[in-house]
Parts: C-alpha cells; structure tokens; sequence
C-alpha cells in the first residue's frame, strides 16, 4: 500500500481494470503509464533543440534554460548536461543529421494525488523529428497573425507541458488561415501588452527599432530571439526589451515572429497590413543570419 499524502490509501496496479481508447484493458496494457503526472497533471518541462548537419545549435542555451525549468518546478535528480549526450547518441543511433530533438522530463509515475510524494522519480523521454537540410539562400516565410487573449498561467518563462491555452489559440489561428496567434496579456495593474505567440517569440520593427517583450515571467527567454537579438545589437541595431500594445504591434513596420523552427514574416495581424504587406528588409536580414548561424553552428 501507499500512503498517499492526502491521507488516501492506494496503491496503482499494472493488473486492475481501466478504460482506455474504447475498451476495457488492463492498466499494464494501457500503452502508457496511468499513473504518470506528466499525463494527469502536464507536470513536466521540455525542451526543443535543433540539429543542422548533425550539430546541435546553441546546445549550451537550451541546457540553461532546462536548468532554470527543472529547477522551477522543483523537479531534481536531472542533469541536462547528460540530456545532451543522450540526444547525440539518438542522432548517432537514427543516423539523422537534421532534426529537431524534444527532451521531455515528467514528474514520473505517483498515485494520483494533487500534493507531488517525495519519492516519485521523473521520468526522461527524448525523440527526434528528422527534416531536410537548411539550404541558405532560402527566402523567409510568410504568413497573417491573430490577436488571442494571453489566458496562461503567469509562469510562461518556464518551458512546461502547459500547453492547451497556447495549442487552443494556435488551433483558432489555424482555422482563420493564419500561421500563429500573437498573445495579449491584460496584466494586473490595468496595462495590456503583446507578450509572445503561442510556440514563438514576436519581435517588432518600430521606427527603426527591435522592440520585443523582456524576458520576464510573462514570455518564454527563446533561444532564437536571443540569438536574433545578439545579432541585431552586434551589427548595430537599436533594441528595446520592452512591452508594447496591440495598437503599437498592428502599427509597425515590420512584425516577424521566431522559435527554434523559424524566422516567419507577419504580414498581417488581425485585419491589419503589417508594412507594405510582405517581408520587410529587416526581417529578411535577420532572417538569413539565422540561417547562416545554424549552418554555420554558431551559439
Ligand atoms: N515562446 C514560446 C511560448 C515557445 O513555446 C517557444 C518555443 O517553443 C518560443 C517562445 C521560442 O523559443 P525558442 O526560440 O527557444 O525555440
């Protein structure tokens, strides 16, 4: 038996019956564990690294970051140094030199119970997604925005499995025929601000200007915008971290939106025409120091 902290007393058992998928199977034959928090809970934190002619690109950022989410969410007993090794054992093992690489830590298998046991040891699951070669030279994607109200919890610098408000916004996107929903928070103190899309960062070009939302508990810190960011400030460009409006985002000259997977070009958010309607000359730039980066393996 386990003592639950609730006061409960159960204990889950691969033999009992559950329904699962349209019939009744053993939990054992359940095809996952039941009992997995990061399955009942989303209580887990991942991390998406990306591959470019078998490198992993800015490997040492991405690290950081599980670092900062494990250590979060109190998850412990895991060191991300050892993730990597595992994710270049699985290209090794795939024979993959481009891919993308989800590291996924869960909470681990427990009784259900909202209070999380002491004992309940996570669980790593790492995957590869192959795809075809960068090729430099590639023109930037474009695609239209939607606003959506930013209904997440107010930890978005955590990279966890929370994710139903951002795949909710993002499939209403989808249906509208737009590429990502720019999120708007309405934050305590009465202001409302752009924070990010729902799987990227959003990166304005106003008057001239980089402008984006600090990295605060409101966005996720994206490797990619990081980068971008590195970039524009080494060749010269003025960039300020700092909220902006909706208004001020619909108004600027260019919007682009950035993740591991992507430089996109916003060309229009709602019904607004961002600029003249296509990828401005910032976006492009930008747009092809990144591929030049992961090509390149820098970070
Ligand atoms: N913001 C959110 C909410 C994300 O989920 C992601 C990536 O998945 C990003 C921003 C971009 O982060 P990165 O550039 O590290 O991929």
């Amino acid at each position: 038996m386990t003592a639950s902290a609730s006061g409960l007393h159960y204990a889950p058992r691969d033999d009992a019956w559950v329904f699962h998928g349209g019939s009744f199977v053993r939990a054992g034959d359940a095809g996952f564990n039941l009992h997995e928090r990061g399955v009942t809970f989303g209580d887990g934190v991942y991390e998406v690294v990306r591959y470019d002619a078998g490198r992993a690109f800015a490997v040492d950022r991405h690290v950081a970051r599980m670092r900062r989410s494990l250590a979060a969410v109190a998850l412990e007993g895991i060191d991300p140094a050892e993730l990597e090794r595992h994710s270049d054992e699985l290209m090794r093992r795939n024979g993959w030199r481009d891919a993308k690489a989800y590291w996924q830590v869960t909470r681990g298998p427990q009784p259900r119970d909202f209070v999380i046991d002491a004992r309940t040891r996570p669980t790593v699951t790492l995957w590869l997604s192959p795809r075809e070669p960068v090729v430099p030279g590639t023109p930037v994607a474009e695609g239209a925005a939607v606003l959506a109200e930013d209904v997440r919890w107010l930890r978005c610098d955590v990279k966890s499995l929370l994710l139903m408000p951002a795949s909710l916004a993002r499939t209403r996107a989808s249906r509208a025929g737009a590429v990502e929903a720019i999120l708007v928070r309405d934050k305590a103190d009465g202001s409302s601000h752009v924070t990010e899309g729902t799987s990227t960062n959003v990166i304005a070009v106003i008057r001239g200007r980089l402008v984006t939302h600090p990295a605060d508990r409101y966005v996720l810190a994206g490797v990619t915008r990081s980068m971008l960011l590195d970039h524009a400030r080494a060749v010269g460009w003025g960039v300020d971290e700092r909220p902006m409006t909706a208004q001020e985002l619909c108004a600027a000259d260019e919007v682009l939106v950035c993740s591991t997977t992507q430089v996109t070009a916003i060309t229009s958010v709602g019904s607004e025409p961002i600029g003249p309607g296509a990828a401005g000359p910032v976006t492009r730039a930008l747009h092809a120091a990144y591929l030049k980066m992961v090509v390149g393996g820098r970070g």
